[in-house]
């Protein structure tokens, strides 16, 4: 927790507006965070996802670092431009778009665009036509912990037909993305993504279309219970990837980190609203917050993302506990299959903090599920 977070929860809890869990985002770690991928990755041009906190605070502080930004609506893009963006530095890069939003992308400006099969190329051509596009590959997302299945991607034997048809049809064939998965603490991830995408350059060459541009897509993690390697070594990896697939013809690159812009930088602060048991002789005792995952902690579905909690009484004797939120929705209990050790002198009233908070948090909060508002947010 910065120093920043501490004092600001400290004067919301002398002045007794603490009534209710909040998110606080500290938006000199989000600048940090953008330097160290600047620095680290110089030759990359940075493309925020903005779906991972898409607060007006935190888009307008990287489009002045010079972020670009990748966009999955129109609503998004709308954001990003009224945080500063020009439409240059904005990708529509959902590969699941209503032909009548990627018109009116192309209206604002929009120019850049993913696809990952024919039919959505054939959108494209149509909505926005002369555009740029690229086709995002299948990835396998083996060592990530919030993969992301096969939804998204084709795979990579057939991304040369998704170009060639969009070059056929008045488009520019760009380029290949992947995303490796989310929170992937593998940095040798990009490697085989990377051999597939050299391939369909290849294959796109003897075609005769010149492929320009990869995009390594988002996967940098956030630091939860365990550690997770730093942006310098996924740097030298992927630059390493990009050497052993591209020989001396590196291609251009962007990446699109979510999680590793502005998950560190955000702390919930929750309260205990009751500590139970199921019956006198459990040894686990249920502990109930005001948050839970309708209120913002979503990423807990099937336990995969297990954040790092501080209590009041951290120190002393801990105890297996069910983790759980505030909903009458029996689903809305976060750890359960692998408890989670809490103090066990933890007392109804006190106060948690959530750490590794400031990603896939406000935006997934249910709009009054139960009555419950969404979560409260604050950027400093
Ligand atoms: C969600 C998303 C990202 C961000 O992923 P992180 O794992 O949070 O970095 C990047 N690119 C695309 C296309 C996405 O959908």
């Amino acid at each position: 927790m910065t120093a920043r977070i501490r004092d600001y929860l400290r004067t919301r809890r002398e002045s007794g507006d603490d009534t209710e869990a909040l998110l606080v985002v500290d938006l000199d770690v989000v600048r940090d965070n953008y330097n160290t991928f600047a620095k680290t990755l110089p030759d990359t041009r940075v493309f925020y996802a903005v779906k991972a906190n898409p607060a007006p605070e935190v888009l307008a502080l990287l489009a002045k670092l010079g972020s670009c930004f990748d966009t999955a609506s129109v609503p998004e893009i709308e954001m990003a431009l009224a945080a500063g963006a020009s439409p240059d530095r904005i990708s529509f890069g959902n590969t699941i778009k209503k032909e009548r939003d990627i018109a009116r992308a192309f209206a604002l400006g929009i120019r850049l665009y993913a696809v990952d099969c024919k039919a959505e190329v054939e959108k494209v051509a149509r909505a926005a036509p002369g555009s740029r596009v690229f086709c995002r590959i299948l990835s396998d997302c083996v060592g990530a912990e919030w993969p992301l299945s096969r939804k998204f991607g084709c795979e990579p034997s057939m991304a040369a037909d998704v170009l060639e048809h969009a070059h056929k049809l008045g488009l520019e064939a760009h380029g290949v993305s992947f995303h490796v998965g989310s929170q992937q603490r593998n940095t040798n991830a990009w490697d085989r993504a990377l051999a597939q995408a050299a391939a369909v350059f290849r294959e796109c060459g003897d075609r005769g279309i010149n492929l320009a541009m990869v995009n390594l897509g988002g996967g940098f993690p956030t630091k939860y219970l365990k550690n997770v390697p730093s942006v310098k070594s996924y740097g030298s990896a992927i630059f390493r990837a990009l050497r052993r697939h591209f020989g001396n013809r590196i291609p251009e690159t962007i990446i699109e980190p979510g999680r590793g812009m502005v998950g560190n930088a955000g702390i919930i602060e929750a309260e205990v609203v009751l500590v139970s048991k199921k019956s006198e002789d459990d040894d686990v005792r249920w502990v109930y917050l005001d948050i839970g995952k309708f209120g913002g902690l979503a990423e807990t579905m099937d336990e995969s993302i297990r954040y790092p909690i501080r209590t009041p009484r951290d120190g002393g004797e801990t105890g297996p506990c069910v983790l759980a939120g505030p909903t009458c929705d029996s689903a809305d209990v976060m750890y359960e299959k692998q408890p989670y050790a809490l103090p066990v002198s933890l007392e109804i009233g006190d106060k948690v903090l959530i750490e590794g908070t400031g990603a896939y948090t406000s935006t997934y909060a249910a709009v009054a599920f139960n009555g419950f508002a969404p979560l409260k947010t604050v950027h400093i």
